[in-house]
């Protein structure tokens, strides 16, 4: 079923069914390249939460029953339906999150990939055999913590979910999923592939709400044993504080600022181009996007005129016309945060080297913004931008590049470009951040771990690390007499 705009129309999933919710409460979806409501969300009602709590409890029992071959082959199912339909699915993520086709369509592709890992890495969750006294059998198990409450935004509306709904389910847990309600048809199609592959009723569970609502009905409930948040720093805090006074642990995959340090041994030019990849990517509202650059001093003019080149170089537009290479940013907050953080840039000193003016036209866009000569006092030096701004700086020396690196509370990823094996060595033990790129600024992969430090938050995703927070460890001793 659809509606008018050819946008299916949002359902809630409770035990197993698609649901509308009980009061018929929605809330509109916009399209971000039009400003077009597109559609409406359901917003659910305490009795739909406890629904799903319900059937998360009794999922779960299923689930973790569930031989792991068993398990393994209905994700494998699940990830062979994403695959199949990432042409749908990654249209209707761009018409209500606005970033071009092509990244939409690549994002639910890896999230096919990221599932079949985790799938797989649920057969390799062992336990161990400890040496004990004779006729002692000390051993550790790795047993699913249990029910997951988790919650995830907007700017990955296929992967973010897929992040918490894979690992939760890899490692044998059922979930209640609040997905955010500014991109909630992607989020149900993701979670149709589930189903449609024959996941027990139960086991996963999608609502949508008023968050503050939802998270504290969902985290107050003795059913939910774990609290994953993607998100920003501040409703992480609040998040992970209501979750340790409930004695529940929390996974919580918070903001960035990432500094990109261009060393004076780099060669400006092809760091630039580098940079200028990751930065455009998703319109700059990735959680790992670069930026803030600071640069050496004397290859600051070379590298800003080849970033500038390269932001030039992008066409920015409604995400489903052919050869957008950036769409429009996803809500008006972030239009508003744009204008705000420049217009105080400027006021400071700062110099717009290209962008930096909304285009005349209906949607949320914003052009790729280079800024030099921004004072440490902007906003912009010590506030997630998570949109296409840039501001490049000078540094002279590494220790103070460093330092400056290492200033704000965040820690999540960090970049350096070097020609140096010595001056690397200094960047990956010097910079405080959870995820470090050399010589490029490449994004996530499945085999290995993402995750934060300070405020940017604890925990990881991705990788075998990835199963360790839905996972228990239980130590059983047996005298065997
Ligand atoms: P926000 O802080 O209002 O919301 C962030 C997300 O948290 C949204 O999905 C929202 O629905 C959810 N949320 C808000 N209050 C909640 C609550 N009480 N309980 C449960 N969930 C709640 O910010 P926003 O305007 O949507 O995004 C702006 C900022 O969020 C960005 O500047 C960035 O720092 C951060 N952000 C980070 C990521 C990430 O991947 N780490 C993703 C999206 C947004």
């Amino acid at each position: 079923m659809s509606t008018d705009h050819g946008h299916p129309a949002v359902r809630m999933y409770l035990a197993g069914e698609w649901a509308e919710g009980g009061t018929g409460r929605t809330a509109p979806i916009l399209n971000p390249a039009t400003e077009e409501v597109i559609g409406e969300v359901p917003l659910a009602t305490t009795d739909d939460l406890d629904r799903a709590l319900a059937a998360a409890a009794a999922g779960f029992e299923v689930w973790r029953a569930t031989p792991v071959a068993e398990r393994t082959r209905v994700l494998h199912a699940a990830a062979d339906l994403i695959a199949e339909r990432a042409p749908e699915i990654g249209r209707v993520a761009t018409r209500e999150q606005g970033k071009p086709l092509k990244e939409s369509v690549g994002e639910a592709r890896r999230t096919a990939e990221t599932l079949r890992w985790h799938a797989d890495d649920a057969r390799r969750a062992y336990g161990r055999i400890i040496p004990s006294a004779p006729g002692t059998l000390l051993t550790v198990r790795r047993e699913p913590l249990g029910p997951v409450a988790a919650f995830t935004p907007w700017n990955f509306p296929v992967g973010g979910p897929n992040r918490k709904i894979s690992s939760a389910l890899s490692a044998g847990c059922s979930i209640v999923l609040k997905a955010s309600e500014e991109t909630p048809a992607t989020a149900m199609e993701l979670v149709r592939c589930y189903a449609d592959a024959g996941l027990p009723a139960g086991v996963l569970n999608l609502v949508f709400g008023e968050p503050a609502e939802v998270s504290e009905h969902l985290i107050s409930s003795p059913v939910t044993r774990l609290v994953a948040f993607t998100g920003s720093v501040p409703v992480g805090k609040l998040l992970a504080a209501r979750a340790g006074q409930e004695m529940k642990p929390s996974l919580m995959e918070l903001g960035g600022h990432a500094p990109v340090i261009v060393c004076a041994d780099a060669d400006p030019a092809r760091a630039a181009r580098r940079a200028a990849q990751a930065k455009w990517a998703n319109a700059g509202q990735v959680c790992t996007s670069p930026s803030r650059f600071l640069v050496h001093a004397s290859l600051i003019e070379e590298f800003t005129a080849e970033f500038v080149k390269a932001a030039e170089a992008v066409v920015t537009g409604d995400g489903l016309t052919d050869g957008t290479g950036m769409g429009p940013l996803a809500n008006a907050r972030r239009l508003a945060a744009m204008e705000r953080l420049t217009a105080d840039a400027v006021t400071r000193g700062a110099e717009i080297l290209t962008g930096g003016e909304r285009p005349d036209r209906p949607g949320y866009f914003f052009p790729p913004t280079v800024l030099t000569g921004v004072p440490e006092d902007a906003a912009l030096m010590t506030e997630e931008p998570f949109g296409p701004l840039a501001p490049v700086v000078a540094f002279d020396d590494l220790g103070e590049a460093l330092a400056r690196a290492n200033a704000l509370p965040y820690g999540l990823a960090a970049y350096g470009f070097t020609d140096s094996a010595a001056t690397a060595e200094r960047l990956s033990a010097g910079l405080q951040a959870g995820i470090l790129s050399l010589n490029h600024c490449g994004g996530s992969v499945h085999e290995a771990p993402s995750g934060g430090v300070k405020d940017s938050g604890y925990g990881r995703e991705g990788g075998p690390e990835a199963l360790d927070a839905y996972l228990i460890t239980k130590r059983v001793s047996h005298l065997l007499v």
